[in-house]
């Protein structure tokens, strides 16, 4: 009786911190891959997630990963895509680092109707873990480009992926995800195209992401102010690291960031991402940007992505190494 008290006590405590897994050794490396080595500039979204077990998790490549053999991507066990926006998906990308401006990086790059996701997807052999009716979209895509459609895997609303241990969590994102016309067949394209229309693939999507050493990581995606900030990132899945979108216009901007950190998600910390300007110079921040204002509102340690800096977290969300 004693042994069955005690199984039953280990199977609640394994099943009660959801995400939240005991706090394990090491550190999760993070590192932006953007448009401009040690700048955070316009375009920049992509950022990769190293578990301490070697796990490496790309997150929305868009334009500035340059295609599956951009050195700076390494082994690839998995890629994510909140939404089929351009920015996010990619339907072209730069020709090598550093070309163009910070401002307006050169993506002269198509690699449409593919994409630039696809492509890193079936170079790397990645997983590609989407939700809502992306799937079905994206099987057809990486089959085409010569990988296998099982690659591309659900992972719809409160469900739960695993990749090389790391839990993987789709959470809603309140935005837009129509396919563009140029990752689609030519006929179709135009005629959504000339009647004003894209092809839906059902809600965009935030993740939250549970690593082996318990940092539990927020990846807001394109997203306005939303209550399952409070009630499903928070409340459910105790995300102690935050990565949001401050580019204002098409998500929320600095101030309703800020609020969302504050407030809402209450992370240990926070790294500002999707900025849409030319937002350091040799590094450094620059005054009057966006990303400053929302450094100054947030209330927690704010990190700022330079590409190809790599940043380290412990379980707690506190940056120990790269900040
Ligand atoms: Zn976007």
């Amino acid at each position: 009786m004693k042994g069955i008290v005690i199984v039953l006590a280990a199977l609640l405590v394994g099943c009660a911190g959801v995400m939240t897994q005991p706090p394990g050794a090491g550190s999760v490396k993070i590192t932006p891959l953007g448009s401009h080595d040690g700048e955070f500039c316009a375009r920049d979204r992509a950022l990769v997630f190293e578990d301490p077990n070697g796990t490496r998790i790309l997150y929305d490549a868009g334009f500035t990963v340059r295609g599956p053999n951009d050195p700076r991507l390494g082994k690839i066990d998995a890629v994510l895509l909140t939404h089929v926006h351009g920015d996010h998906l990619g339907p072209a990308h730069q020709p090598a680092a550093n070309a163009g401006t910070c401002g307006n990086p050169d993506f002269s790059v198509n690699v449409t109707p593919t994409s630039n996701t696809v492509n890193i997807v079936v170079g790397k052999k990645a997983r590609f873990l989407v939700g809502s009716d992306m799937p079905m979209f994206f099987a057809g895509k990486v089959k085409n480009a010569g990988g296998d459609p099982k690659q591309v895997q659900l992972v719809r609303f409160g469900a739960m992926a695993k990749v090389g241990g790391v839990s993987v969590a789709t959470v809603p994102a309140v935005h837009t995800n129509g396919v563009g016309p140029e990752f689609l067949d030519k006929n179709l394209g135009d005629t959504l195209q000339a009647n004003g229309l894209t092809a839906y693939v059902g809600s965009p999507t935030g993740y939250v992401l549970g690593f082996t050493n318990g940092l539990v990581v927020y990846l807001s995606g394109d997203t306005g102010i939303t209550a399952e900030q409070d009630l499903v990132v928070r409340g459910h899945y105790k995300a102690n690291l935050a990565v949001i979108n401050i580019g204002d216009v098409f998500t929320t901007g600095p101030t309703e960031a800020a609020y969302v950190i504050n407030d809402l998600v209450k992370p240990n910390a926070a790294i500002a991402s999707h900025a849409n300007e030319v937002a350091t110079q040799g590094g450094k921040v620059l005054p009057g940007t966006r990303t400053e204002a929302f450094m100054k509102a947030a209330k927690v340690p704010t990190h700022v992505p330079l590409s190809g800096k790599t940043m380290e977290f412990d379980g707690s969300g506190k940056c120990v190494s790269g900040c």
